[in-house]
Formats: structure tokens, C-alpha cells, sequence
């Protein structure tokens, strides 16, 4: 038996256009897009109509870098894909790609194993999976190819954290080339972390132990150094190259640099970029630790060069890194010493929220705003046309958003298993009512109607900027 849904009279905005149109939807898929008013669009019938006047129809936003349950610095991210999942329908993103881990002297199988188990069966939307490699070697680099295959098309690497994730130049090189031959895409934690352990080491030495000096010893520089070193390096292998969590003006001065090359090279940035900076991490009574994550919040002044990066296409992607930790027992671990912070940010939900709120302070247009949110992100990692647009045959994952309704931003009312917002306070314009996942109701006018399990892992095919 087919269902049938139409969602009436609203604005439709994709990468590519707006249109005053109704929407079909039958059996999970966009089926047809018909002028509102007119006799075609009139002539549907369906079970469910959806009353869009006043509203925008966009595609379910795709954060493409999230990491529910991820053990880092002796805890584990405190959202399940349950509770991470669920918060992200609540603001408007329908499929998330999130970050199986490979722990050194291991199979990259038995991390994506691990992270099938925690996911099946838990998510409200759908998801699919990177793969993190830590452990480069001959077996690390056939399973790479099998991945590909099975839709694991994406592996990050870190020039950071030695120790736990880090991999050498010579370990990059080595995947870089083995993606190079199999179509997979390198996504690069670009930090100099030798260099950055040295500055930690000297800076505890003299007695900073403030979460400000998080941002401090993690420099622009050595963000932009390694953002170079991993072009270059991408380049001697003939590879793509995806560097995620852009943060640094000079970082973005690299990428646009080897674009304007021609090089295969994208870069990612995230909302608390665009949004906090080194004021937050400044924070006293220890409140900058909420702020700390890798790379770190910059002074105020780059966020200039990453709106820019956004609206000349130099940086492609807005995704959140959604990597919470709660203030009290987690970001605590590092009271006396800054360094045992656990890295990562809360804002799987607010991400599309917040980058409306970037169209209506003029910084990007609608239909960019869905392009970097929604269409790219999608495209980047094999998942378009099913996931990041509306037309037919996608995936029926809509979100009915009022542009005029008012929120504040906070943990009282985030869905986030988190303790804090990275936004406590903020006001912004816009607002999620409505989200559909194939079809099904997840959100229903601002109540949750989804279910845990509903959402399904969705394998990948190759990224679809390449020739
Ligand atoms: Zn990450």
C-alpha cells in the first residue's frame, strides 16, 4: 500500500533554486513538484496534507561530521547515537555521517564493526560512517579498498593528537595514494601536533593551566602549516583532499590558494567559528572549558576570512564536529590543566539554526545557506541526490522551517544530553516546525514523533566533485 504525503504552499529552497511549489511524497520519496495553486498540483490527493504557507520546505540538513559515544582523553561524547540522533531531527538535520575509529593496532573492520553495534538500531535518522585511521600499514591500507567499496568511501587522518590518532607524513602519504587509486577521499585534521605537545608542555611549565591557553598554544600558524603540508602531500599523491574544521585565516589562505591551483581540495568549517571565539575560551571560573576543542576557537577577527571562504566557495561545507562533553564530570577533568580538557563542542542540533541566522545577518544567501548545510555535504560524500535536496526520486527528508519564529538558545530547552549550550542566551530568528525522514514524521509540529530505529545506515558512493 502506498502512503501518500503533500506538504502545501510553501517556499521550496534548494542548492539551486526557490520555488512557491507543493511537494508530493509518496512511499518514503519526493515523488513530483507542482506550482502551489495550480490545477496539478490541486489534483493531488494524499492521506497527510501538510499546511506550509508562511514557511520554507528545505531538504533535512547532512551534518557530515558528527561523533556520538566517541571515547576521548579517558570518557566517552555524552550524546548515544540515540539522544544524538533525536537532537538533531529537533534542529533540522535528517542524516549524519559520523566517525567509526580504528584504535591503534586493530582492524579498521573491527572499529566499523564496533561503531554498526552502537548505531543499529538507535537512530532516529539515517546515518553512514567515515572511517578514522590510526594505525597506517599494509593491512590498514587493502581494507581501505574493501571499505570503499561497501560505501565507507571517506578516512580522517590527524596530524594531531600523537600518540592516540596522530599519523606521520609518511603514513599520510601512504593512504593518500592508496586513495588516489581507489576513490576514497582523505579528510585531515590539520594541526602540527609535535609542535603544538612542545608549546602545551612549556605553557603548563610556566603555570597557564586556564582553558585559554588551549587557543593559545594551538596556533593559526601551525593550523596553517600542517593545512599546507597536507596539500602538498595530497598533491605528490595525486589525491583529493578534505581538511575538516577549518578555523584559522591562514588555513583558509592555503586551501584557497591550492583551489586556485585547480588542486581537489575542500575545506570544512563549523558553526562555533563562525559564531564563538577565544573571548568564550577566556571565560573565568574555568566556563572557557566549555569552549574547548580542536581546532581551537580563534580571535574574532577570522571570522571574517571564513564567511568570506564560504561565499567565494573556498570553504564548501558547514558541519558541527558534535563532539559534547558535559561541564560537570567531563570538561572538569581538566580543572589545573588545560590540556586534559576533553576536546569537543555540543551543536548537532543548532547547526542549521545557526547558519539561518547567518542568511538573515546577510552573511550568506538562502540558497547558499542549503548548499553548504544540505546539497554539499551530500555531494562531498556520495549521498546526493537522495540526501541534500528536494526533487524527485530523493529521499522524502524535508524540514518545514519558519524563518520568523524567535528562539533562545539554551540547555534548558536543547534535546542535546548535554549540560551546557555553547550558545546559552543567543537569540536567533528561524525555526525548525516540521522535520519528515523518508516520509515518516519526526518531528510534528514541535513534538518529537519519531522513534529510535527508525533511521537506517546509508552506505556511500565516492565523492561527486571528482572527474
Ligand atoms: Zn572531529
Amino acid at each position: 500500500m502506498s502512503s501518500r504525503t503533500v506538504i502545501r504552499g510553501g517556499l521550496v529552497i534548494t542548492a539551486s533554486d526557490e520555488l512557491h511549489a507543493d511537494v508530493l511524497v509518496e512511499d518514503g520519496r519526493i515523488a513530483a513538484l507542482a506550482a502551489s495553486g495550480t490545477p496539478a498540483a490541486e489534483a493531488w490527493t494524499a492521506e497527510r496534507t501538510i499546511d506550509a504557507t508562511g514557511k520554507y520546505v528545505i531538504p533535512g540538513g547532512v551534518d557530515a561530521h558528527t561523533h556520538m559515544e566517541l571515547p576521548f582523553g579517558g570518557t566517552f561524547a555524552s550524546d548515544s547515537f540515540e539522544t544524538g540522533t533525536r537532537a538533531a531531527a529537533w534542529g533540522g538535520t535528517t542524516t549524519i555521517v559520523d566517525f567509526a575509529v580504528q584504535s591503534v593496532g586493530h582492524s579498521l573492520r573491527e572499529g566499523l564493526d564496533a561503531w554498526n553495534a552502537k548505531a543499529d538500531g538507535k537512530c532516529a535518522i539515517d546515518y553512514a560512517f567515515h572511517m578514522i585511521v590510526s594505525d597506517v600499514n599494509q593491512d590498514t591500507l587493502k581494507e581501505m579498498d574493501l571499505l570503499v567499496e561497501e560505501g565507507v568511501t571517506s578516512f580522517k587522518q590527524f596530524m594531531a593528537y600523537p600518540g592516540v590518532f596522530y599519523s606521520d607524513d609518511g603514513q599520510i602519504l601512504r593512504a593518500m595514494q592508496r586513495s588516489a587509486e581507489n576513490g576514497g577521499l582523505i579528510m585531515m585534521h590539520a594541526e602540527n601536533g609535535i609542535a603544538i605537545d612542545v608549546l602545551v608542555e612549556q605553557a603548563l611549565a610556566r603555570g597557564e593551566t586556564d582553558p585559554r591557553y588551549h587557543g593559545e598554544v594551538r596556533k593559526a600558524l601551525l593550523e596553517a602549516e600542517a593545512t599546507h603540508r597536507a596539500i602538498k602531500l595530497a598533491q605528490v599523491a595525486g589525491a583529493p583532499l578534505y581538511v575538516v574544521h577549518v578555523s584559522a585565516q591562514q588555513a583558509v589562505a592555503e586551501l584557497t590558494r591550492a583551489r586556485d591551483e585547480g588542486l581537489n581540495v575542500f575545506g570544512e568549517t563549523c558553526p562555533q567559528y563562525l559564531f564563538l571565539s577565544t573571548d568564550n575560551l577566556a571565560e573565568p571560573d574555568f566556563e572557557g572549558a566549555k569552549y574547548v576543542c580542536s581546532t581551537p576557537l580563534r580571535p574574532k577577527e577570522h571570522q571574517a576570512a571564513l564567511w568570506r571562504g564560504l561565499r567565494t566557495n573556498d570553504l564548501q561545507v558547514v558541519s558541527t564536529d558534535h563532539c559534547p562533553f558535559c561541564f560537570v564530570g567531563q570538561k572538569e577533568l581538566g580543572r589545573g590543566d588545560f590540556s586534559k580538557i576533553p576536546n569537543g563542542l555540543p551543536g548537532v542540533e543548532n547547526r542549521m539554526d545557526l547558519l539561518h541566522q547567518a542568511v538573515v545577518d546577510g552573511h550568506i544567501s538562502r540558497r547558499r545557506w542549503i548548499e553548504i548545510a544540505c546539497a554539499t555535504p551530500a555531494r562531498m560524500f556520495g549521498l546526493y541526490p537522495k540526501k541534500g535536496t528536494i526533487a524527485p526520486g530523493a529521499d522524502a527528508d524535508v524540514v518545514i522551517y519558519d524563518p520568523h519564529a524567535e528562539q533562545i538558545m539554551s540547555a534548558e530547552t536543547h534535546h542535546m544530553n548535554v549540560d551546557y549550550s555553547a550558545y546559552e542566551g543567543k537569540r536567533t530568528t528561524g525555526r525548525v516546525e516540521t522535520v519528515l525522514s523518508r516520509g515518516e514524521l519526526v518531528i510534528t509540529e514541535r513534538e518529537f514523533t519519531g522513534r529510535a530505529g527508525h533511521g537506517v545506515y546509508t552506505p556511500r558512493s565516492t565523492c561527486q566533485y571528482l572527474l
